[in-house]
């Protein structure tokens, strides 16, 4: 048996980070065990694959809710990541920062350091955002954030009416208010998912 300095349970979006940002400390030696298995599923990868990768134990956990007798005794089925990269190799793929005044109330019951202020360089540092650096984006980092390929018309005439009843058109999501209307932007690299395994395992898989 090896030694480690640091075990890890489960390669999800955390495991992956965290193994990431350990190992490139350089001082470290991390065991990183996941319940799934390799993410080499082609559909984990294609966007739209989620059709695939929800509702099938080789990706997904397959949880289901217990029965709620306020809703007709019915059991959802509850979908969890069960591969590398964990549910980020099978969500949705929103890029969708929180709402400002969310952090910020955090911050106030004594979390230190959970202001939207102190965690925004964080997600900056986070990402690698198509449109490029700014005030509110990074580039270069782990997470690739691009617009989605697909824009529809009736969407656009959504987002219009939405407008003229007085919600606003956004082209942004994560400067810290989510209230508006319009395309969100997803976790994708050159039309593929980027999964954090993708992102913060892949690179340092050697
Ligand atoms: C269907 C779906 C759609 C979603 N859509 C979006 C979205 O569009 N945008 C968004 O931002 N978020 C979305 N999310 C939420 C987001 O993906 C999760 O919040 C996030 O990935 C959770 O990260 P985590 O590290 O907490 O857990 P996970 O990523 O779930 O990682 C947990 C890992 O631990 C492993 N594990 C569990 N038990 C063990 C064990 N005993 N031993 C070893 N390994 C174990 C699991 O197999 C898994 O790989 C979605 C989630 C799901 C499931």
């Amino acid at each position: 048996m090896e030694e480690f300095d640091y075990v890890i349970i489960g390669a999800g979006s955390a495991g992956c980070v965290l193994t990431n940002r350990i190992i490139n400390s350089g001082k470290y030696k991390v065991l990183l065990i996941e319940a799934g298995g390799n993410d080499s599923y082609p559909w984990i990868h294609i966007p739209v694959g989620y059709y695939k990768t929800m509702h099938n134990p080789k990706t997904d956990w397959c949880y289901k809710t217990e029965p709620d007798e306020t809703m007709e005794n019915v059991s959802i089925p509850y979908p969890r990541g069960k591969t590398l990269g964990g549910s980020s190799s099978i969500n949705g793929l929103l890029y969708i920062r929180g709402q400002e005044q969310d952090y910020d109330i955090w911050r106030q019951l004594g979390n230190k350091g959970w202001s939207w202020r102190e965690v925004l360089p964080y997600f900056i540092k986070a990402e690698d955002q198509e449109r490029g650096a700014s005030e509110f984006h990074g580039k270069g980092g782990p997470l690739a954030v691009s617009d989605q390929r697909i824009t529809l018309d009736i969407l656009d005439v959504f987002q219009n009416a939405a407008s003229e009843v007085g919600i606003p058109k956004v082209d942004d999501f994560n400067k810290g208010d989510n209230f508006g209307c319009g395309y969100f932007q997803v976790t994708e690299r050159n039309g593929l998912r980027c999964s954090a395994a993708v992102g913060y395992l892949n690179p340092i898989k050697k």
